[in-house]
């Protein structure tokens, strides 16, 4: 017996991506339960269907307070505060832009920029106001609309985590799409996680990152995305111009306990570049990055939560 076959894997399409779950015992109804999980909670932040508690916040903007439950508002709180950080490139309110780009979705096009100037109008994270005693959101401009994409699947990531670790699991493996979160140790001492090749076969990876209950968040322009006239518009927004964030990063990877700290720290990271991110990692030692560039550099920020083993020569690994 390989320790491969001591894990098994179960596997579903939900939030629009492949969802993976990696368990040490064949356990159909704990599967159905992390899916069901899942479900529930894509219910609640779904912005691509008419319904959810986000929708219901949307619909009422310029109107109406919407009160939330509490770890929903919770969240809000968060992606508010990280949204008005001084030139933070997380921001929540970006949904008109969103769905103005229609990136990774049929109907996708370049706004005219006049179109963007209205947008961005839109899209101010102080224009929402938040109530902490009725625990209620508002949109105060018609048209408004957020967009907790940056940070949902790394929210529902640590709700699975959590999950199972009151069912007494003491290893697995959940990978929502590219954010994963782990429990335990793998079936060889620690998880491994691919770390994907830009542009490339889905199967190619530049090398496997190790680690042990601490989640990997991979964010990358590779991701979703649509080329004309020889660009590459990808679905990560410059909430300063409208347009797909530009620089030297294919994609950012980060390491840390939550997966929700990965997911808006992809973002965060991704808008400041390579050199600013560093810096501000020396800083913030309980999280940790992966940055791939597009002259084929690996720059790792530090190891202490993780190793790396790279598997492409045609990169040039920085550490
Ligand atoms: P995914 O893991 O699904 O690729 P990311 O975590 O990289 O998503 O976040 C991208 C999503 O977040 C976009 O699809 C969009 O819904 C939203 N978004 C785009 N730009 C921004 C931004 N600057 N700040 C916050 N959310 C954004
Ligand atoms: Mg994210
Ligand atoms: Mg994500």
């Amino acid at each position: 017996m390989t320790p491969d076959d001591r894990v098994y894997a179960y596997s579903a399409v939900l939030m629009g991506s492949p969802i993976l779950l990696k368990l040490f015992e064949h356990n159909e109804s704990l599967a159905s339960g992390v899916f069901r999980l899942i479900k529930q909670q894509e219910n609640i932040f779904t912005v691509n269907r008419p319904h959810s508690d986000i929708m219901a916040i949307n619909h009422a903007a310029g109107r109406d307070p919407v009160t939330v439950s509490a770890p929903v508002f919770a969240l809000i709180r968060r992606a508010k505060a990280i949204s008005c950080l001084p030139d933070s490139s997380f921001n929540f309110t970006i949904g008109p832009l969103v769905k103005r780009w229609k990136i990774g979705f049929s109907g996708h096009s370049i706004p005219a920029a006049h179109d963007l100037r209205t947008l961005l109008a839109l899209t101010d994270p102080q224009d929402v106001i938040l109530d902490e005693q009725t625990r209620s959101v508002f949109l105060q401009q018609a048209g408004m609309e957020i967009d907790l994409g940056a940070m949902a699947k790394g929210y529902i990531a640590d709700v699975v985590r959590d999950y199972l670790r009151e069912q007494q699991v003491e290893s697995a493996l959940i990978n929502l799409g590219g954010n994963v979160q782990t429990l335990g140790s793998g079936a060889e001492g620690a998880w491994a996680i691919g770390l994907k090749k830009p542009f490339s076969d889905p199967e190619a990876l530049i090398g496997v990152i190790n680690v042990i209950g601490k989640s990997v968040v991979t964010s990358g322009v590779y991701e979703r995305y649509f080329e004309l006239d020889g660009h590459c518009y990808h679905h990560i927004l410059d909430p300063k111009t409208g347009y797909p964030l530009d620089n030297e990063l294919l994609s950012v990877t980060i390491i840390s306990e939550d997966s929700i700290d990965g997911d808006i720290w992809t973002t965060l990271l991704y808008g400041m570049g390579v050199k600013k991110s560093l810096a501000c990692l020396a800083k913030t030692p309980h999280i940790e990055a992966i940055f791939v560039t597009r002259d084929g550099q690996v720059i790792l920020s530090s190891q202490r939560q993780f190793t790396f083993t790279p598997l492409d020569d045609s990169y040039r690994i920085v550490a």
